[in-house]
Formats: C-alpha cells, structure tokens, sequence
C-alpha cells in the first residue's frame, strides 16, 4: 500500500485521536473522571462497567520522561517505569495531565513502586491489581483463579465508589462486549500479513492498536469496523514479489511513540509482519469468554486476563514459548527480533529460551536488541540489524 493510501485509510482514525484530548476535557468538565493503566491487566471492561474513562497509558520513546522518571525509580530502571511516572511529572501530555486515579497491575518491581509515587506525589487515588505469579492449569489453578477473582471484586467496589456508579453485571456485560469485538476486529487485521499479499502491514496495524489505547471504546469499534470494510477485497501493491525478510519482534512492549527500532528495520529493508508484545497482538488471543446473559461476568474476566498468553512476569513460560512458535510458523517468518529494553528483567531473563526453542523447532535465528528510549545507539542497533538481515535473507 502506498503512502497515500495508508494515509486515507487512517484518517478518520487519526482527526479522533486528534480530537481525543479536548473531548476529554469536556467529558471530565461534566464530571466523568479518566482512569489510567499501564499494563493490560489493568481490566478495561472494569474500568468502562464503572462509568469511567479507560485509557492505557503506553507511551514510550521519550528520553526526557525517562530523566524526569529517574528522580522516583533508580537509574537503569525500565524505560516504560520511568516514563511512566516521568511524563506525569513532566506534565506535557495530555492524558497524563488528565488523570483522575490510576489502575496499577501488580507485575515487576518498578511497576508495583509507581502507585506509591502517583499518591504520595502526584495526589492520586490509586487502584491496585494484585496478579498471581503463575496460572499453571496442573499446580495452581484454583487457587490462582481464586485469588484474581477476589482482586477484580475488590477493583469493582473500589472504582465504584470512586465513580459513585457501581459496576453492575449488566454494565460489565455491555462492557465486554463491547472490548471482545473491538479483539475480534483487532485479530482480523494482526491475521492478514500471515498473506504475502496483504493489504496492509504490521507496522500500520500496530498504530491502529495504539489508536485504541486513547479512543472511546465504541468509537473505537466504528473506526475498526470502517478500516475492515475498506480492506476487505483490497490487495497489495507489493505482492508476491516483495523480497524483504519476513521478521517477527517479541519482547517488551512498544509504545505510543517508541517507534526507534521499527523505522531501523523499515530503513534497512526488514518487514516486521508479526508479533508477540503487549501493546501489539499478544494480549488478543483470547476474548473474555460470556457463557451468557445470566453468567457472573467477573468469571469470565478472571478467566480471559489469567489465562491469556502471559507476560513473563508470570511462570509458566511454556505457554509464552509454543505461542511464539506456532506464531513464528504461521506467518513463515525468517527470524526473529528480540527486543528488551533495557533493565527490562521480565523478558530478558528468558531470552534464551525463546531463542533456542525457535532455532531447534524451526531453524529461525534470533537477533537480540536492548536498547532504551535515546537515539545514542541508533547507528550501533542498524549496524546489527544490517547484518541479521543478511543472515536471513528474504
Ligand atoms: S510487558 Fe508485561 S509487565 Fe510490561 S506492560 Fe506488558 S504485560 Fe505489563
């Protein structure tokens, strides 16, 4: 596709984004408040049951909310950590200025730390998720199942009363509907680079996922049901004949704005065309399952975030590495980029793994890529890239 037509593809998408902010503004000036998380454990369906605004705050790229951030959480700490409580204190972005409290999923250490900083510093009401450390079906399933279950009441009853609307069953219904359409539409474009011929490319529908960490919900689910119609029957002007190495990034997540090592591989002639991240397709797979109107959706919901492909701050790494595989074979990719921001323990500590069950499984070679949010070591990254892509061909 070229730029011209991705462009139009986009642009009703792109004037909501643009218009996202100042719709907040009024939305929060007649008394709705916007609940921010970070990871998406933090349970949008809750959110959205209690009247409140979701919005995850992936943003990432900014090397100057990674400084602001290092006067809370020690130097080398993650980026994503950092920026996140950096761009608060920042106070340059609108949504972070925007917030009213903040959902906190319990993962990594730097992570559980911000929600003391966002209350004591930044005067915030603080939700936290407790998530257990493994979901493993043969040791700790009950339990698990249980202990999430109880965190995701006590989430309902707290946003509630920080909404004054409770989140009733029926309103957690609606909600995740309305999250379990938006997934299927999402999984409908993550599938069509799976074809050489695809009308669109990955780099493009990660924007599109990101859009929707901003948009409303149901704004949202027009805007994907619009780029869907427009894609369908649409081929691509590259086609059968695009001779660019076919790569698959696993890793940390990539956020709004971190777009470094997307555009290196752009320039040096990889096409990323899948993913196992969590602000791309990993965390879709699986929809909140509704075992009908009557059932209790707080079932559903601790089914579908448990068990869910995991982040790797969760054991049961099993599940993690056969996804990658199945992924890897799917979309007939010819290596695979490992990318780990730096300090970033809960994927780097696994890479090895990742790395030799991908080689003994499909012979695909794994290039690894820790970096941060500055552009120091931007011509050291092309470098290695360069030279991956020579390894794997196309
Ligand atoms: S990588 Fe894991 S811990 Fe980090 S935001 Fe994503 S799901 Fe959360």
């Amino acid at each position: 596709m070229n730029n011209k037509a991705k462009d139009n593809l986009l642009h009703s998408l792109n004037i909501k984004l643009a218009e996202r902010p100042q719709k907040i503004a009024v939305a929060r000036e007649s008394g709705n408040k916007l609940v921010g998380y970070f990871c998406p454990y933090g349970t949008e369906e809750m959110i959205l049951a209690a009247n409140l605004i979701p919005i995850r705050l992936a943003f990432g790229g900014d090397s100057e909310s990674i400084s602001a951030g290092e006067a809370f959480l020690k130097g080398h700490s993650c980026p994503y950590a950092c920026s996140s409580i950096g761009n608060k204190k920042l106070s340059i972005n609108d949504y972070y200025n925007s917030l009213d409290g903040v959902c906190i999923a319990q993962t990594y250490d730097s992570m559980k730390i911000l929600g003391d900083y966002y209350q004591n510093y930044f005067k915030l009401p603080v939700f936290p998720l407790g998530l257990p450390r493994t979901h493993n079906a043969l040791r700790s399933k009950s339990h698990a199942f249980d202990y999430f279950k109880n965190e995701l009441k006590l989430l309902q009853t707290r946003l509630g009363g920080f909404s004054g609307k409770t989140a009733t069953d029926f309103k957690m219904h609606q909600a995740i509907n309305l999250c379990n359409r938006i997934r299927d539409k999402l999984l409908f474009l993550y599938k069509l680079p799976q074809d050489r011929n695809t009308p669109i490319e990955w780099r493009q529908i990660l924007k599109i996922t990101q859009a929707g960490f901003l948009l409303d919900r149901a704004d949202y689910l027009k805007e994907l049901e619009g780029i869907e119609k427009a894609l369908r029957n649409k081929s691509s002007d590259k086609g059968l004949d695009d001779k660019r190495s076919r790569l698959m990034i696993v890793g940390s997540l990539i956020g709004i704005g971190d777009e470094k090592i997307l555009d290196i591989i752009e320039q040096t002639g990889g096409n990323i065309v899948a993913d196992c991240v969590c602000t791309g397709s990993m965390f879709l797979r699986k929809k909140v399952p509704t075992f009908g109107i009557l059932s209790a959706p707080i079932d559903g919901l601790t089914e579908r975030y448990l068990y869910n492909v995991p982040c790797p701050f969760m054991i049961d790494k099993s599940r993690r590495l056969s996804r990658i595989v199945k992924t890897a074979k799917d979309y007939r990719v010819h290596g695979m980029v490992y990318y780990n921001l730096r300090s970033n323990e809960t994927w780097r500590s696994e890479f090895k793994a990742i790395k030799d069950v991908l080689y003994r499984n499909l012979s695909i070679p794994t290039l690894l890529i820790e970096t941060d949010y500055s552009s120091e070591d931007k011509e050291e990254i092309t470098e290695k890239v360069k030279s991956f892509l020579k390894l794997v061909g196309g």
